[in-house]
């Protein structure tokens, strides 16, 4: 939601809609917001020689656009045999039983709420759906039940709110906690050392290449903030309110509600530690 200016990674074209990559395909919820940015990505990913896909996150509940989802698998030469959910807000699940309906498959997700049919997704499931493999990443902190998706064949990340392709994004307090979204980072960061990830699939904006700059640029981000907030509750400033207005005085105030639940996450952070 900030800092977009001096993001590192290197966005791939304006429009987001279409082929993003061989085995990814994005189609563009038509739910753009402050918040959701151009809108929600819904993620079309499938082997290039199988008829077979994944939707990763259908998106809000608009039925054009969840035919469009399909239309467009469609016209891939693919049938959807499988949707996943990389976490539960409504700007990506919300249409997922709909979605389940019209192309008739099962809906994966960490949260059990969110699932339709037998079988769950946890840390280091592999899902393999027409020779398709996708690694199942924990990554909570935006929320509880964050998820991203390695994608080892093209070394991408699907990683839904957890980093965005543009901004930063929050941690959506209470459900969501700074220390869990520090060690989510810190994940991701060692599957682009170790693993060789280079390419950011986001749940929202453009695809980043430099995908280690990107991680690298979130830690920083969430660190100078952690330390300006911890600033101004040295200063006297107490309520999560007057913290935002201190510290995201440059922010669009239009973001300032998704601010302080990143304010109340990073105060209940310090005060388990002791600093605030
Ligand atoms: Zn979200």
């Amino acid at each position: 939601m900030t800092g977009a200016a001096s993001m590192p990674g290197r966005p791939r074209g304006g429009a987001l809609s279409g082929q993003a990559t061989p085995r990814a395909h994005c189609v563009l919820a038509p739910n753009p917001s402050p918040m959701t940015l151009d809108g929600t990505n819904t993620w079309i990913v499938a082997e290039p020689d199988s008829d077979r896909a994944v939707v990763i996150d259908p998106g809000p509940l608009d039925e054009g656009h969840l035919r469009q989802v399909l239309a467009t698998a469609e016209r891939l030469g693919k049938r959807v045999a499988l949707t996943l959910l990389t976490h539960g807000h409504p700007d990506h699940a919300e249409g997922a039983a709909r979605f389940a309906e019209l192309s008739g498959t099962h809906v994966r997700a960490l949260d059990p709420a969110l699932r339709l049919g037998d079988e769950g997704l946890a840390a280091g499931d592999v899902v393999r759906t027409g020779g398709l493999e996708l690694r199942v990443v924990p990554t909570p902190g935006h929320t509880a039940d964050s998820l991203s998706f390695h994608l080892p064949a093209e070394a991408a990340v699907l990683t839904g709110d957890t980093v965005l392709g543009r901004g930063t994004t929050v941690v959506a307090h209470p459900d969501g906690r700074l220390g869990d979204y520090l060690d989510s980072l810190r994940r991701l960061r060692s599957l682009t050392a170790d693993d060789g990830v280079s390419t950011v699939l986001p749940g929202h904006g453009p695809v980043l290449e430099d995908a280690q700059g990107v991680v690298d640029f979130y830690l920083a981000h969430r660190a100078d903030r952690l330390s300006q907030v911890e600033h101004a509750v040295k200063q006297g400033f107490r309520t999560a309110p007057e913290v935002v207005a201190h510290v995201y005085a440059d922010v669009d105030r239009s973001l300032w509600p998704a601010a302080e639940l990143s304010v109340r996450a990073q105060l209940v952070y310090l005060r388990e530690r002791g600093a605030a």
